[in-house]
């Protein structure tokens, strides 16, 4: 009967590591711990067995229930703890986990918001090489080398002749280049300076720069354009103001304000309490130009204007430190 009991005993071990849930654990008590289970026949069994060996037998016999009943409890433990985890994984009322999605980065945003307001205008988009040779960066645009513009540039060199572009200015001269007028493009792109980094200023930006050849092309069309850009961009109560100034690619050239529309002109921190921010340079195309690109300068007249994307930016949502665009914080890109 001792070798039955340790073979029970085995089977036991055996078959619990095979109970999986409530179910199989309440058929495992009735096999065995059940009133008419295993371990009840061998106490009914005990009654006949010889008296001298009752005490060794009985005392397996009582090892064997408390074994058996030991394993039962640890099992019975075991399932309940795992079935309050899986509650808690399915808890309804924790709040979901947010998603990040992603989104256009603020100067993307601002750099398409003045493409489509052009765009809806009649201009073409049209780009040019970031690498730039020094003619089409500086010498078509009537920068010579001696200019004392070129000082105004501080120029990434790759080397000799060769550049990263300070302006999207070169587009211009490579797109008259190609075609006769009429052109009517705008040019948005990156560009470099080498420049100390700044809450001003950063070694690239964007510009946008926009350029109208055909024939009878006036001052007048110009500031009709770029009113018309700014009341979509800003808001339609904004004014502009021509301050002359000067290019060496435009003559006559003026560097164009607009009423601050945070304020409205009455003055503000961001304006500097001067009611007006200065957001472009334009002017009409100079003949050397025309001449570099061999179009009639008899015939045709034509506009161009520029302006830096990060400072349309900047204005448009507050922003007071250019770096922040080029830092990738999430908490400040989340804002956008
Ligand atoms: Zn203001």
């Amino acid at each position: 009967m001792i070798e039955q009991i340790e073979e029970v005993k085995r089977k036991l071990l055996e078959e619990i590591e095979s109970v999986k849930d409530e179910k199989q654990l309440e058929e495992f008590r009735i096999k065995y711990l059940g009133r008419r289970g295993i371990i009840q026949t061998f106490f009914d069994q005990f009654k006949e067995i010889p008296r001298l060996e009752k005490p060794t037998v009985g005392k397996f016999l009582n090892d064997l229930k408390k074994f058996a009943q030991a394993i039962f409890e640890d099992k019975k433990r075991e399932i309940e703890s795992s079935k309050r985890k899986v509650k808690r994984l399915i808890d309804l009322t924790i709040p979901g986990r947010f998603k990040y999605t992603g989104r256009k980065h603020p100067l993307t945003q601002t750099l398409e918001e003045i493409e489509k307001i052009f765009v809806g205008m009649g201009f073409e988009v049209a780009s040019g090489p970031e690498i730039e040779d020094d003619y089409h960066n500086f010498e078509a645009l009537n920068i010579p080398p001696e200019h004392p513009a070129r000082d105004m540039q501080d120029t990434f060199f790759i080397k000799e002749n060769i550049i990263l572009r300070t302006h999207t200015s070169p587009v211009q001269i490579r797109v008259m280049e190609s075609k006769q007028p009429p052109v009517r493009i705008i040019a948005p792109g990156r560009v470099y300076r080498n420049e100390a980094i700044s809450a001003r200023s950063y070694c690239l930006f964007h510009q946008v720069e926009g350029l109208y050849v055909d024939e009878g092309v006036s001052f007048a069309e110009l500031k009709g354009t770029l009113l018309s850009f700014a009341k979509q961009m800003f808001g339609s109560d904004v004014k502009l103001r021509f301050r002359p100034s000067f290019f060496p690619f435009t003559e006559p050239s003026a560097e164009v304000d607009v009423s601050c529309f945070i304020c409205g002109g009455k003055g503000c921190r961001v304006c500097k309490y001067g009611g007006w921010l200065e957001i472009l340079g334009c002017g009409m195309v100079d003949p050397n130009v025309f001449r570099f690109v061999g179009y009639d300068s008899e015939k045709y007249t034509g506009y161009a204007f520029g302006m830096g994307v990060e400072r349309i930016a900047m204005l448009k949502y507050g922003i007071d430190d250019i770096r922040l665009f080029y830092e990738n914080d999430f908490r400040f890109l989340d804002q956008f």
